[in-house]
């Protein structure tokens, strides 16, 4: 249990036991000796207590008019007026009130870790022949560890003897497990299930997938929505207004009115304060956006804030970056025409030339060869993003990528008219032929593209490939708007001009795979990386990202956030609504002290329930 939790139950004990002891000496809770008074008041400290420290606390701040300012006015003056039963009562019920808002944040929290629950607790290092128990943050990069069955992998690494079935759910949201070989990477936090793996780590614990989830979920919870800040704006001239309110309603009156007596006034002014209190109200907002950010790490989609899950309800317009995005960012060799040399040179060239990029080109280029690389005839290798790649090989300047990139650098090349990605080869200026590549569709993402169209969302799509290839995607897909030939800086261009042209209202949300968008990610209102897992940059420019490749992530991600705006909306209707009857049933005199602090409980407990429902509902 969380500390500030038990100070209360202690706090909300000792008060709650006096409060009854106080009502069983007193009968009807009226002055009538000094003990009760003392047990009264010694109730009324033991509960207040916490409530003045708040206050004080507050004071420091220079933020002066909160709830407990306006209950520990109204209960102060209610002990100035000798109501001790209601003013104690009303304190308590407040207390109870905090305790549950307390024990359902905490609640909330926790269920966000324990999705989070990815922190491994050991490791078993291998040192000769014996292990060793270490702690994950222990490890060095290099290091060897074992990982039995049933045990959670510590740090991010490469496997090297073993094979096993590892389950990624906590991760991922995927639960289906997903099997393990010899030279892939394992994930800190994910469980390997079956066999005994071998693994040399990869990346010390601070920078594992674990504790960099961990790091963005903690985070999350900072980051605040617009009706979130509103609310708080709202509380600063809201608070200040009621308590004014409320004096009116003990002087106004009386003086008006003058068959009223004083006391029954002042009595209702302090309802009144009490019945304003905006404490509910307060609660059930950031309460539904945490519940919404729980519900979307479990479906593998963490969102860093409950600002972006807001803008995400309102996000009209989807830009999808194209490799590695819609499509699978693996690419197939279809067609190898060399010049001056032999298919296999060139592609040997090929994966020498690309063997430090981690483009999704590159990457297949190397798995097409199929062999080790020998770094040591690679001597110089530099990327230009969006064109390709130069490097010296063997002595000689080698210049491999698109047509734009030959261009550019004033190389004679072959165009190619068949569909496909051509990746182009020079070497010492003279063209050495191409390599016709092919991508495949993501599985989901049809399926994705026509949820947007059916809720007329509006997909875009931008590609750094040719136009060809482009249209070949969109019109498979059935995407209506396609940009192709972007450099990364023309795609930021090419956001901006949609982002200028939308009206405020709207937002805007690019999907990427963080390789080379990053720029795009960050301009975007939202930015959505796809395959959090491994894509560093991804993880550090999105806003919220999807644990799997699957873009088909996206719906469960806006159906969350509209689910959650939809809560927020209806909670806080809901407890306005409460509230204004309240204060004029406060008004009239209908309620006690008590039955208001009651009834907003209630508020906050339905509110809670709604929110709970709304969002696992969605
Ligand atoms: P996308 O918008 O489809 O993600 P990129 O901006 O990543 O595309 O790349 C655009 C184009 O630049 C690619 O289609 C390819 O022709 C070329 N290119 C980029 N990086 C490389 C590379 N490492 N090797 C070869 N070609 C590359
Ligand atoms: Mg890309």
């Amino acid at each position: 249990m969380a500390k500030a939790v038990k100070i209360k139950f202690i706090e909300l004990g000792a008060g709650g036991i006096l409060y009854l002891a106080a009502l069983y000496t007193a009968g009807d809770g009226e002055w009538t000796s000094g003990a009760e008074t003392v047990c009264f008041l010694l109730a009324y400290f033991a509960l207040a207590a916490g409530v003045f420290a708040q206050l004080i606390r507050n004071f420091r701040k220079m933020h002066f008019f909160d709830e407990n300012f306006l209950m520990l006015l109204a209960t102060v003056g209610a002990l100035i007026i000798g109501k001790y039963t209601e003013a104690v009562g009303a304190i308590l019920f407040f207390q109870i009130g905090k305790l549950i808002e307390e024990i359902s944040m905490s609640r909330t929290k926790k269920s966000i870790a324990k999705y989070m629950d990815i922190r491994p607790e050991f490791a078993n290092r291998k040192v000769g022949n014996k292990e060793e128990n270490v702690a994950p943050s222990d490890l060095k990069r290099g290091d060897v560890i074992v990982i039995r069955p049933g045990e959670k992998i510590p740090v991010d690494a490469v496997v090297t003897a073993g094979s096993s079935m590892v389950d990624m759910k906590a991760l991922t949201g995927e639960s289906e497990p997903g099997e393990v070989k010899i030279g892939q990477k394992v994930y800190s936090g994910s469980i390997n299930l079956s066999g005994l793996l071998e693994a040399r780590v990869s990346k010390v614990y601070a920078e594992s997938t674990a504790s960099r989830i961990m790091g963005l979920v903690e985070g999350a919870n900072k980051k605040k929505s617009e009706t979130e800040k509103f609310a708080d704006r709202f509380t600063k001239y809201y608070t200040p207004i009621v308590t004014c309110l409320g004096i009116l309603v003990m002087i106004l009156p009386p003086m008006m009115l003058p068959a009223h007596d004083t006391e029954t006034w002042m009595y209702r002014g302090l309802i009144f304060l009490v019945a304003a209190c905006p404490f509910g109200l307060l609660v059930s907002v950031p309460l539904a956006f945490l519940g919404g950010i729980g519900a979307a790490s479990k479906q593998g989609v963490l969102m860093k804030g409950s600002n972006f899950l807001e803008a995400l309800s309102k996000a009209e317009t989807f830009i999808f970056d194209k490799t590695g995005t819609l499509t699978q960012g693996v690419f197939h060799v279809k067609k190898i025409c060399p010049k001056g040399m032999t298919a296999e040179e060139l592609l040997e060239l090929t994966a020498h030339g690309e063997a430090y990029s981690s483009h999704p080109i590159a990457v297949s280029l190397q798995e097409a060869y199929g062999k080790d690389v020998d770094l040591g005839r690679v001597k110089y290798i530099k990327e230009f993003s969006g064109f390709g790649v130069m490097a010296e090989i063997d002595g000689k300047d080698v210049y491999i990528g698109n047509s734009k990139f030959m261009n550019r650098q004033g190389l004679y090349y072959q165009p190619v008219s068949e569909i496909g990605t051509a990746v182009h080869v020079a070497v010492d200026g003279e063209y050495a032929g191409y390599i016709l590549i092919s991508d495949a569709l993501r599985k989901d993402a049809k399926r994705t593209i026509r949820w947007l169209e059916r809720h007329q969302l509006e997909a875009v799509m931008l590609t750094g490939d040719n136009e060809r290839v482009a249209q070949s995607v969109a019109k498979q897909l059935g995407i209506e708007y396609v940009y192709a030939n972007l450099m990364p800086e023309d795609k930021v261009a090419q956001l901006e001009e949609f982002i200028d042209s939308q009206m405020e209202s709207e937002n805007l949300a690019f999907v990427g795979d963080g390789i080379n968008d990053a720029p795009v990610l960050a301009r975007a209102d939202i930015g959505i990386a796809m395959g959090g897992l491994g894509a560093d940059a991804a993880l550090e420019a999105a806003d919220v990202i999807l644990m799997e490749d699957e873009p088909s992530r996206i719906i469960d991600a806006i159906r969350i956030s509209r689910g959650t705006i939809r809560a927020v909306k209806q909670n806080l209707i809901f407890a306005i609504g409460m509230k204004i009857l309240l204060l004029i049933l406060a008004f009239f005199g209908y309620v006690s002290m008590q039955d208001a602090i009651i009834a907003d409980m209630g508020v906050m407990l339905i509110n809670i329930l709604n929110s709970f429902w709304v969002i696992t509902l969605c």
